[in-house]
Protein backbone atom coordinates (compact mmCIF):
# COMPACT_ATOMS: atom_id res chain seq x y z
CA UNK A 1 0.00 0.00 0.00
CA UNK A 2 1.25 3.52 -0.85
CA UNK A 3 0.35 6.82 0.67
CA UNK A 4 1.02 10.41 -0.83
CA UNK A 5 1.44 11.81 2.70
CA UNK A 6 4.95 13.18 4.25
CA UNK A 7 6.90 10.10 5.14
CA UNK A 8 9.20 9.31 8.01
CA UNK A 9 12.72 8.72 7.59
CA UNK A 10 14.33 5.68 10.01
CA UNK A 11 17.88 6.05 9.79
CA UNK A 12 19.18 2.10 10.63
CA UNK A 13 22.59 2.01 12.20
CA UNK A 14 23.99 -0.37 14.42
CA UNK A 15 19.68 -1.36 15.00
CA UNK A 16 19.59 -3.57 12.03
CA UNK A 17 16.36 -5.29 13.06
CA UNK A 18 12.50 -4.71 12.31
CA UNK A 19 11.98 -6.40 16.22
CA UNK A 20 11.92 -3.79 19.39
CA UNK A 21 13.22 -1.09 17.19
CA UNK A 22 11.94 1.74 18.69
CA UNK A 23 12.56 4.28 16.16
CA UNK A 24 10.27 1.95 13.65
CA UNK A 25 7.80 1.70 16.41
CA UNK A 26 7.48 5.32 16.53
CA UNK A 27 7.52 5.89 12.51
CA UNK A 28 4.55 3.51 12.40
CA UNK A 29 2.74 4.76 14.70
CA UNK A 30 2.64 8.06 12.92
CA UNK A 31 0.46 6.43 10.41
CA UNK A 32 2.63 7.76 7.70
CA UNK A 33 4.77 5.81 5.00
CA UNK A 34 7.75 4.83 6.62
CA UNK A 35 11.61 5.30 4.70
CA UNK A 36 14.01 2.78 6.03
CA UNK A 37 17.05 3.86 5.35
CA UNK A 38 20.73 2.54 5.54
CA UNK A 39 23.75 4.78 4.76
CA UNK A 40 27.46 3.83 4.42
CA UNK A 41 29.06 7.10 6.26
CA UNK A 42 32.24 6.48 6.80
CA UNK A 43 32.59 8.96 9.16
CA UNK A 44 30.16 6.83 11.17
CA UNK A 45 33.23 5.00 12.68
CA UNK A 46 36.11 7.24 13.01
CA UNK A 47 39.42 5.98 12.98
CA UNK A 48 38.49 2.29 13.28
CA UNK A 49 36.65 1.86 9.52
CA UNK A 50 35.29 -1.27 9.34
CA UNK A 51 37.13 -4.37 9.61
CA UNK A 52 37.48 -7.21 6.78
CA UNK A 53 35.50 -9.99 8.93
CA UNK A 54 32.38 -7.26 9.96
CA UNK A 55 32.06 -5.84 6.35
CA UNK A 56 31.78 -9.30 4.94
CA UNK A 57 28.49 -9.46 8.10
CA UNK A 58 27.36 -6.13 7.81
CA UNK A 59 26.74 -6.96 3.48
CA UNK A 60 24.91 -10.24 4.35
CA UNK A 61 22.70 -8.09 7.49
CA UNK A 62 21.65 -5.48 5.13
CA UNK A 63 20.38 -8.07 2.92
CA UNK A 64 18.25 -9.85 5.89
CA UNK A 65 17.31 -6.33 6.76
CA UNK A 66 16.01 -5.89 3.23
CA UNK A 67 14.58 -9.01 2.51
CA UNK A 68 12.19 -8.68 5.86
CA UNK A 69 11.56 -5.30 5.44
CA UNK A 70 10.41 -6.34 1.87
CA UNK A 71 7.75 -8.99 3.54
CA UNK A 72 6.25 -5.84 5.12
CA UNK A 73 5.64 -3.77 1.63
CA UNK A 74 8.94 -2.01 2.30
CA UNK A 75 12.27 -1.67 1.34
CA UNK A 76 16.06 -0.50 2.14
CA UNK A 77 16.94 2.70 0.60
CA UNK A 78 20.92 2.29 0.69
CA UNK A 79 22.76 5.06 0.05
CA UNK A 80 26.45 6.56 0.41
CA UNK A 81 28.42 9.55 1.55
CA UNK A 82 28.14 11.98 4.77
CA UNK A 83 24.76 11.08 6.89
CA UNK A 84 23.80 14.87 7.33
CA UNK A 85 24.04 15.64 3.71
CA UNK A 86 22.34 12.34 2.26
CA UNK A 87 19.65 12.67 5.09
CA UNK A 88 18.99 15.99 4.06
CA UNK A 89 18.70 15.37 0.22
CA UNK A 90 16.25 12.44 1.24
CA UNK A 91 14.43 15.05 3.51
CA UNK A 92 14.26 18.00 0.81
CA UNK A 93 13.07 15.57 -1.68
CA UNK A 94 10.52 13.66 0.37
CA UNK A 95 9.28 16.22 2.24
CA UNK A 96 9.29 14.15 5.46
CA UNK A 97 8.64 15.74 8.66
CA UNK A 98 10.57 13.32 11.54
CA UNK A 99 13.77 11.26 11.15
CA UNK A 100 14.11 8.59 13.89
CA UNK A 101 17.01 6.34 14.57
CA UNK A 102 18.61 4.79 17.39
CA UNK A 103 21.73 5.64 19.32
CA UNK A 104 25.24 4.57 19.10
CA UNK A 105 28.22 5.86 21.66
CA UNK A 106 31.40 5.45 19.50
CA UNK A 107 32.97 9.02 20.08
CA UNK A 108 32.50 9.47 15.91
CA UNK A 109 29.06 8.25 15.55
CA UNK A 110 28.06 10.33 18.26
CA UNK A 111 29.48 13.16 17.01
CA UNK A 112 28.12 12.50 13.25
CA UNK A 113 24.41 12.30 14.81
CA UNK A 114 24.86 15.60 16.73
CA UNK A 115 25.34 16.98 13.27
CA UNK A 116 22.47 15.33 11.63
CA UNK A 117 20.49 16.16 14.16
CA UNK A 118 21.66 20.24 14.23
CA UNK A 119 21.42 20.10 10.64
CA UNK A 120 17.88 18.67 10.41
CA UNK A 121 15.84 20.37 13.19
CA UNK A 122 17.12 23.64 11.22
CA UNK A 123 15.69 22.76 8.24
CA UNK A 124 12.70 22.06 10.42
CA UNK A 125 12.08 18.05 10.72
CA UNK A 126 11.25 16.80 13.61
CA UNK A 127 14.37 14.65 14.96
CA UNK A 128 14.52 11.48 17.71
CA UNK A 129 16.73 9.17 18.97
CA UNK A 130 15.97 5.94 20.75
CA UNK A 131 17.70 3.64 22.88
CA UNK A 132 18.04 0.57 22.16
CA UNK A 133 21.74 -0.89 21.39
CA UNK A 134 21.64 -1.08 25.70
CA UNK A 135 19.11 -1.61 28.29
CA UNK A 136 20.19 2.21 29.69
CA UNK A 137 21.34 5.22 28.10
CA UNK A 138 24.80 5.72 29.49
CA UNK A 139 23.09 8.79 31.74
CA UNK A 140 20.46 6.61 32.92
CA UNK A 141 23.20 4.44 35.48
CA UNK A 142 25.28 6.87 37.68
CA UNK A 143 26.78 5.95 41.34
CA UNK A 144 25.60 8.11 44.00
CA UNK A 145 27.90 10.91 43.42
CA UNK A 146 26.31 11.03 39.99
CA UNK A 147 29.49 9.86 38.34
CA UNK A 148 30.07 6.64 36.02
CA UNK A 149 30.81 3.71 37.49
CA UNK A 150 34.05 2.14 36.98
CA UNK A 151 33.70 -0.87 38.83
CA UNK A 152 31.33 -3.73 36.83
CA UNK A 153 29.39 -5.35 40.46
CA UNK A 154 28.07 -1.97 41.67
CA UNK A 155 27.21 -1.25 38.20
CA UNK A 156 25.37 -4.56 37.39
CA UNK A 157 23.51 -4.02 40.84
CA UNK A 158 21.99 -0.49 40.14
CA UNK A 159 21.08 -1.99 35.98
CA UNK A 160 19.15 -4.93 37.78
CA UNK A 161 17.48 -2.65 40.26
CA UNK A 162 16.61 -0.36 37.42
CA UNK A 163 15.20 -3.75 35.54
CA UNK A 164 15.91 -5.13 32.56
CA UNK A 165 13.04 -6.96 31.10
CA UNK A 166 10.79 -3.75 30.48
CA UNK A 167 8.90 -3.55 26.84
CA UNK A 168 9.70 -5.54 24.30
CA UNK A 169 8.70 -4.03 20.96
CA UNK A 170 7.05 -6.11 18.56
CA UNK A 171 7.65 -6.06 14.68
CA UNK A 172 5.42 -4.18 12.77
CA UNK A 173 2.78 -6.09 11.02
CA UNK A 174 3.25 -3.85 7.80
CA UNK A 175 4.72 -0.44 6.77
CA UNK A 176 2.97 1.94 4.77
CA UNK A 177 5.02 2.64 1.89
CA UNK A 178 5.62 6.43 0.57
CA UNK A 179 4.00 7.56 -3.19
CA UNK A 180 7.44 7.28 -4.81
CA UNK A 181 10.14 5.51 -3.72
CA UNK A 182 13.72 7.38 -3.99
CA UNK A 183 16.41 5.84 -5.49
CA UNK A 184 18.79 3.13 -4.43
CA UNK A 185 22.53 1.57 -4.65
CA UNK A 186 22.19 -2.22 -4.94
CA UNK A 187 24.00 -3.70 -1.55
CA UNK A 188 26.28 -4.87 -3.76
CA UNK A 189 27.51 -1.43 -4.84
CA UNK A 190 28.75 -1.05 -1.02
CA UNK A 191 31.64 -3.34 -2.11
CA UNK A 192 31.70 -5.20 1.41
CA UNK A 193 32.36 -8.68 0.61
CA UNK A 194 35.91 -9.67 -0.47
CA UNK A 195 37.01 -9.90 -3.46
CA UNK A 196 38.98 -13.19 -3.18
CA UNK A 197 36.70 -15.55 -1.29
CA UNK A 198 38.41 -16.04 1.80
CA UNK A 199 35.02 -16.27 4.05
CA UNK A 200 33.89 -19.77 2.88
CA UNK A 201 34.53 -20.63 6.65
CA UNK A 202 33.17 -17.94 8.15
CA UNK A 203 29.43 -18.49 6.10
CA UNK A 204 29.84 -22.21 7.16
CA UNK A 205 29.50 -21.22 10.47
CA UNK A 206 27.21 -17.80 10.58
CA UNK A 207 23.72 -16.76 9.29
CA UNK A 208 23.73 -12.88 9.64
CA UNK A 209 20.09 -11.33 10.16
CA UNK A 210 17.66 -10.86 12.50
CA UNK A 211 16.70 -14.55 11.92
CA UNK A 212 20.19 -15.85 12.77
CA UNK A 213 19.93 -14.43 16.12
CA UNK A 214 16.54 -15.69 16.77
CA UNK A 215 17.93 -19.24 15.83
CA UNK A 216 20.82 -19.08 17.89
CA UNK A 217 19.27 -17.16 21.56
CA UNK A 218 16.33 -20.14 20.70
CA UNK A 219 18.56 -22.82 20.70
CA UNK A 220 21.51 -21.66 23.83
CA UNK A 221 18.42 -21.42 25.99
CA UNK A 222 17.52 -24.66 24.76
CA UNK A 223 20.17 -26.27 25.07
CA UNK A 224 23.36 -24.78 26.90
CA UNK A 225 21.61 -21.70 29.29
CA UNK A 226 21.54 -24.47 32.34
CA UNK A 227 25.08 -25.14 32.63
CA UNK A 228 26.10 -21.84 31.32
CA UNK A 229 28.15 -21.10 34.89
CA UNK A 230 30.63 -23.71 34.14
CA UNK A 231 30.31 -24.05 30.64
CA UNK A 232 31.37 -20.48 29.40
CA UNK A 233 34.61 -21.61 30.25
CA UNK A 234 34.99 -24.29 27.91
CA UNK A 235 36.14 -23.79 24.41
CA UNK A 236 36.20 -27.54 23.76
CA UNK A 237 32.05 -27.60 24.01
CA UNK A 238 29.62 -25.04 22.43
CA UNK A 239 28.06 -23.60 25.58
CA UNK A 240 27.85 -19.95 25.02
CA UNK A 241 25.08 -18.23 23.43
CA UNK A 242 27.31 -16.79 20.07
CA UNK A 243 24.89 -13.86 19.98
CA UNK A 244 27.94 -11.50 19.97
CA UNK A 245 27.95 -10.42 16.04
CA UNK A 246 23.86 -10.32 16.10
CA UNK A 247 24.37 -7.74 19.23
CA UNK A 248 26.98 -5.92 17.44
CA UNK A 249 24.69 -5.44 14.52
CA UNK A 250 21.40 -5.06 16.31
CA UNK A 251 20.11 -7.76 15.01
CA UNK A 252 18.71 -8.64 18.52
CA UNK A 253 18.55 -6.53 21.13
CA UNK A 254 19.71 -6.87 24.84
CA UNK A 255 16.47 -6.22 25.97
CA UNK A 256 14.92 -9.53 23.52
CA UNK A 257 17.60 -11.02 24.82
CA UNK A 258 16.72 -10.67 28.76
CA UNK A 259 13.21 -11.11 27.61
CA UNK A 260 13.74 -14.78 26.18
CA UNK A 261 15.42 -15.59 29.28
CA UNK A 262 12.18 -14.94 31.75
CA UNK A 263 11.23 -18.84 31.68
CA UNK A 264 14.51 -19.52 32.98
CA UNK A 265 15.98 -19.63 36.40
CA UNK A 266 18.93 -20.40 38.43
CA UNK A 267 22.70 -19.79 38.50
CA UNK A 268 23.38 -20.25 34.40
CA UNK A 269 20.65 -17.30 33.40
CA UNK A 270 21.88 -14.90 36.18
CA UNK A 271 25.64 -15.90 34.86
CA UNK A 272 24.58 -15.17 31.15
CA UNK A 273 22.80 -12.17 31.55
CA UNK A 274 25.90 -10.56 33.95
CA UNK A 275 27.74 -11.77 30.63
CA UNK A 276 25.13 -9.40 28.40
CA UNK A 277 25.83 -6.57 31.44
CA UNK A 278 29.68 -6.57 30.95
CA UNK A 279 28.79 -5.58 27.20
CA UNK A 280 26.25 -2.78 28.81
CA UNK A 281 29.25 -2.14 30.93
CA UNK A 282 32.02 -1.52 27.95
CA UNK A 283 29.19 0.75 26.04
CA UNK A 284 28.38 3.38 29.34
CA UNK A 285 32.47 3.28 29.38
CA UNK A 286 33.10 3.85 25.87
CA UNK A 287 30.43 6.97 25.99
CA UNK A 288 31.84 8.20 29.52
CA UNK A 289 35.95 7.53 28.43
CA UNK A 290 35.51 7.91 24.48
CA UNK A 291 38.98 7.53 24.33
CA UNK A 292 38.60 3.89 25.62
CA UNK A 293 39.92 2.83 22.43
CA UNK A 294 43.44 4.52 22.30
CA UNK A 295 44.35 5.57 25.81
CA UNK A 296 44.61 3.52 28.81
CA UNK A 297 42.01 3.90 31.75
CA UNK A 298 44.80 3.54 34.14
CA UNK A 299 46.98 6.91 33.19
CA UNK A 300 50.45 4.92 35.02
CA UNK A 301 50.04 2.55 31.50
CA UNK A 302 50.89 5.48 29.33
CA UNK A 303 54.62 5.28 30.03
CA UNK A 304 54.43 1.24 30.12
CA UNK A 305 57.80 0.22 27.99
CA UNK A 306 56.23 -1.95 24.99
CA UNK A 307 57.88 -3.74 23.01
CA UNK A 308 58.21 -3.44 18.61
CA UNK A 309 58.18 -7.63 17.86
CA UNK A 310 57.02 -7.94 14.39
CA UNK A 311 58.07 -11.06 14.12
CA UNK A 312 56.09 -11.98 17.32
CA UNK A 313 53.33 -10.22 16.59
CA UNK A 314 53.18 -11.93 12.81
CA UNK A 315 53.84 -15.58 14.73
CA UNK A 316 50.45 -14.63 16.50
CA UNK A 317 48.63 -13.58 13.95
CA UNK A 318 49.02 -16.51 12.23
CA UNK A 319 48.43 -19.28 15.21
CA UNK A 320 52.49 -20.00 15.28
CA UNK A 321 53.57 -19.42 18.73
CA UNK A 322 54.38 -22.98 19.91
CA UNK A 323 51.42 -22.59 22.30
CA UNK A 324 48.59 -24.95 21.03
CA UNK A 325 45.91 -23.10 22.93
CA UNK A 326 47.07 -19.62 21.70
CA UNK A 327 47.37 -21.10 17.95
CA UNK A 328 44.40 -22.90 18.59
CA UNK A 329 41.99 -19.35 19.24
CA UNK A 330 44.17 -17.78 16.77
CA UNK A 331 43.48 -20.03 13.72
CA UNK A 332 39.15 -20.16 15.16
CA UNK A 333 39.45 -16.65 14.87
CA UNK A 334 41.36 -16.60 11.16
CA UNK A 335 38.87 -19.35 9.84
CA UNK A 336 35.58 -18.18 11.28
CA UNK A 337 36.04 -14.81 12.81
CA UNK A 338 35.15 -15.62 16.13
CA UNK A 339 37.11 -16.97 19.63
CA UNK A 340 35.91 -18.26 22.43
CA UNK A 341 36.07 -16.22 25.25
CA UNK A 342 37.99 -17.40 27.47
CA UNK A 343 40.84 -18.31 24.38
CA UNK A 344 40.54 -14.56 23.62
CA UNK A 345 41.40 -13.92 27.55
CA UNK A 346 44.58 -16.58 27.12
CA UNK A 347 45.70 -15.27 23.56
CA UNK A 348 45.57 -11.69 24.50
CA UNK A 349 47.29 -12.32 27.03
CA UNK A 350 50.57 -13.79 25.41
CA UNK A 351 50.62 -11.17 23.21
CA UNK A 352 50.58 -8.22 26.08
CA UNK A 353 52.25 -10.25 28.63
CA UNK A 354 54.26 -12.27 27.53
CA UNK A 355 55.83 -11.22 24.11
CA UNK A 356 55.33 -7.12 25.73
CA UNK A 357 53.45 -6.64 22.84
CA UNK A 358 51.09 -3.22 22.84
CA UNK A 359 47.54 -4.15 23.66
CA UNK A 360 46.26 -1.89 20.50
CA UNK A 361 48.26 -3.70 18.19
CA UNK A 362 46.06 -7.14 19.43
CA UNK A 363 42.91 -4.97 19.51
CA UNK A 364 43.63 -3.76 15.67
CA UNK A 365 44.19 -7.52 14.45
CA UNK A 366 40.84 -8.54 15.96
CA UNK A 367 39.26 -5.39 14.83
CA UNK A 368 39.89 -6.66 11.42
CA UNK A 369 39.47 -10.71 12.02
CA UNK A 370 36.44 -10.70 14.10
CA UNK A 371 32.71 -10.53 13.22
CA UNK A 372 31.57 -9.47 16.00
CA UNK A 373 34.66 -6.25 16.25
CA UNK A 374 32.90 -4.18 18.80
CA UNK A 375 34.59 -0.79 19.84
CA UNK A 376 33.39 -0.84 23.11
CA UNK A 377 34.01 -4.48 24.30
CA UNK A 378 37.19 -5.28 22.08
CA UNK A 379 38.85 -1.98 23.81
CA UNK A 380 37.38 -2.94 27.19
CA UNK A 381 38.08 -6.68 27.00
CA UNK A 382 41.74 -5.81 25.72
CA UNK A 383 42.05 -3.21 28.43
CA UNK A 384 41.06 -5.58 31.12
CA UNK A 385 43.70 -8.49 29.51
CA UNK A 386 46.87 -5.49 30.08
CA UNK A 387 45.58 -4.41 33.11
CA UNK A 388 44.87 -0.82 32.65
CA UNK A 389 40.95 -0.74 31.68
CA UNK A 390 37.92 -0.44 34.65
CA UNK A 391 38.10 -3.15 37.17
CA UNK A 392 40.64 -5.05 34.93
CA UNK A 393 42.42 -8.25 35.94
CA UNK A 394 45.67 -7.14 37.77
CA UNK A 395 48.63 -7.00 34.95
CA UNK A 396 50.93 -9.50 37.24
CA UNK A 397 48.21 -12.19 37.08
CA UNK A 398 49.62 -13.33 33.80
CA UNK A 399 48.06 -16.51 32.57
CA UNK A 400 50.18 -19.40 32.20
CA UNK A 401 48.58 -20.61 28.37
CA UNK A 402 49.99 -24.25 28.86
CA UNK A 403 47.85 -24.60 32.40
CA UNK A 404 45.31 -22.96 30.81
CA UNK A 405 45.05 -25.30 28.19
CA UNK A 406 45.04 -28.18 30.39
CA UNK A 407 41.95 -26.70 32.45
CA UNK A 408 39.75 -25.25 30.12
CA UNK A 409 40.14 -28.05 27.41
CA UNK A 410 41.09 -31.49 29.16
CA UNK A 411 40.66 -33.83 26.64
CA UNK A 412 42.36 -31.51 24.33
CA UNK A 413 39.68 -31.41 21.74
CA UNK A 414 39.55 -27.63 21.02
CA UNK A 415 43.16 -27.72 20.19
CA UNK A 416 43.47 -30.98 18.48
CA UNK A 417 40.34 -29.11 16.29
CA UNK A 418 42.15 -26.00 15.28
CA UNK A 419 45.72 -27.24 14.99
CA UNK A 420 45.13 -30.36 13.04
CA UNK A 421 49.42 -31.01 12.81
CA UNK A 422 49.25 -31.92 16.42
CA UNK A 423 46.08 -33.90 16.33
CA UNK A 424 47.81 -36.92 17.47
CA UNK A 425 49.67 -36.12 20.27
CA UNK A 426 48.88 -37.56 23.43
CA UNK A 427 46.36 -35.21 25.76
CA UNK A 428 49.73 -35.53 28.54
CA UNK A 429 51.90 -33.53 26.16
CA UNK A 430 49.40 -31.90 24.54
CA UNK A 431 49.05 -28.47 25.73
CA UNK A 432 53.33 -28.28 25.83
CA UNK A 433 54.81 -30.41 22.92
CA UNK A 434 58.20 -29.23 23.41
CA UNK A 435 58.04 -31.40 26.89
CA UNK A 436 57.37 -34.73 25.15
CA UNK A 437 59.63 -37.46 24.71
CA UNK A 438 61.32 -37.53 21.05
CA UNK A 439 59.59 -41.15 20.26
CA UNK A 440 56.20 -39.37 21.15
CA UNK A 441 56.52 -36.64 18.77
CA UNK A 442 57.53 -39.21 16.13
CA UNK A 443 54.65 -41.21 16.52
CA UNK A 444 52.26 -38.18 16.66
CA UNK A 445 54.51 -36.79 13.39
CA UNK A 446 55.06 -34.08 14.82
CA UNK A 447 58.37 -32.72 14.15
CA UNK A 448 58.82 -29.60 16.14
CA UNK A 449 60.56 -26.61 14.31
CA UNK A 450 59.36 -28.02 10.95
CA UNK A 451 55.56 -28.93 10.81
CA UNK A 452 54.57 -27.36 14.59
CA UNK A 453 57.22 -24.50 15.87
CA UNK A 454 58.98 -24.71 19.26
CA UNK A 455 57.76 -21.77 21.66
CA UNK A 456 58.46 -18.49 19.96
CA UNK A 457 59.40 -17.18 24.01
CA UNK A 458 59.93 -19.12 27.46
CA UNK A 459 57.12 -18.55 29.15
CA UNK A 460 58.64 -18.55 32.65
CA UNK A 461 61.30 -15.37 31.52
CA UNK A 462 58.50 -13.94 29.31
CA UNK A 463 56.81 -14.02 33.20
CA UNK A 464 59.53 -12.27 34.69
CA UNK A 465 60.49 -9.48 31.91
CA UNK A 466 56.57 -8.57 32.21
CA UNK A 467 56.70 -8.30 35.99
CA UNK A 468 59.96 -6.28 35.74
CA UNK A 469 58.25 -4.11 32.97
CA UNK A 470 55.29 -3.42 35.13
CA UNK A 471 57.59 -2.53 37.98
CA UNK A 472 59.06 0.23 35.73
CA UNK A 473 55.56 1.97 35.56
CA UNK A 474 55.27 2.62 39.12
CA UNK A 475 58.54 4.37 39.36
P1 LIG B 1 28.27 -15.30 25.67
O1 LIG B 1 29.16 -15.90 26.69
O2 LIG B 1 27.12 -16.11 25.24
O3 LIG B 1 27.78 -13.91 26.26
C1 LIG B 1 26.58 -13.26 25.83
C2 LIG B 1 26.88 -11.87 25.32
O4 LIG B 1 27.42 -11.07 26.37
C3 LIG B 1 27.91 -11.81 24.22
O5 LIG B 1 27.32 -12.06 22.97
C4 LIG B 1 28.47 -10.40 24.35
O6 LIG B 1 27.66 -9.47 23.70
C5 LIG B 1 28.40 -10.16 25.85
N1 LIG B 1 29.70 -10.47 26.48
C6 LIG B 1 30.14 -11.67 26.90
N2 LIG B 1 31.37 -11.54 27.48
C7 LIG B 1 31.69 -10.23 27.40
C8 LIG B 1 32.81 -9.46 27.80
N3 LIG B 1 33.86 -10.02 28.44
N4 LIG B 1 32.83 -8.13 27.53
C9 LIG B 1 31.79 -7.53 26.93
N5 LIG B 1 30.68 -8.22 26.52
C10 LIG B 1 30.63 -9.54 26.75
N6 LIG B 1 33.10 -9.09 22.47
C11 LIG B 1 32.52 -8.52 21.40
O7 LIG B 1 31.29 -8.60 21.25
N7 LIG B 1 33.27 -7.84 20.48
C12 LIG B 1 34.62 -7.71 20.60
O8 LIG B 1 35.24 -7.05 19.75
C13 LIG B 1 35.25 -8.34 21.70
N8 LIG B 1 36.60 -8.29 21.84
C14 LIG B 1 37.19 -8.89 22.92
C15 LIG B 1 38.58 -8.80 23.08
C16 LIG B 1 39.20 -9.41 24.16
C17 LIG B 1 40.70 -9.30 24.32
C18 LIG B 1 38.44 -10.11 25.11
C19 LIG B 1 39.09 -10.78 26.28
C20 LIG B 1 37.06 -10.19 24.98
C21 LIG B 1 36.42 -9.59 23.89
N9 LIG B 1 35.01 -9.66 23.73
C22 LIG B 1 34.43 -9.03 22.65
C23 LIG B 1 34.16 -10.23 24.77
C24 LIG B 1 33.79 -11.72 24.62
O9 LIG B 1 34.91 -12.48 24.35
C25 LIG B 1 32.75 -11.98 23.53
O10 LIG B 1 31.65 -11.10 23.67
C26 LIG B 1 32.20 -13.41 23.62
O11 LIG B 1 33.23 -14.33 23.51
C27 LIG B 1 31.17 -13.63 22.55
O12 LIG B 1 30.71 -14.95 22.54
P2 LIG B 1 29.21 -15.28 22.93
O13 LIG B 1 28.28 -14.42 22.18
O14 LIG B 1 29.02 -16.76 22.77
O15 LIG B 1 29.19 -14.87 24.46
Amino acid sequence: MSCAQAPVIVWFRRDLRLRDNAALTRAVEMRAPVLPVYIADESEEGEWRLGAASRWWLHHSLEELDRDLRELGSCLIVRRGAARTVLHELQRQTGAQCVFYQRRYEAAAQKNERCVADDLRAAGAEVVAFTGATFFCPQQVQNGSGKPYQVFTPFWKACLKLGLHAGVLPKPERLLAPEKWPASLKINALCLLPKTDWAQGISANWQPGEAGAQRELEHFLRAAVGGYNAGRDRPDQALTSRLSPHLHFGEISPRQVAAATQTYSGEGVASFLREVGWREFAHHLLYHFPHLDCRPLRPAFEKFPWIEDEMGLAAWQRGQTGYPLVDAGMRQLWQTGWMHNRVRMVAASFLVKDLLVDWRCGAEWFWDTLVDADLANNSLGWQWVAGCGADAAPFFRIFNPVTQGEKFDPEGAYVRRWVPELASLPVRWLHAPWRAPAQVLRAAHVRLGDNYPEPIIDHAFARDRALSALATTKS
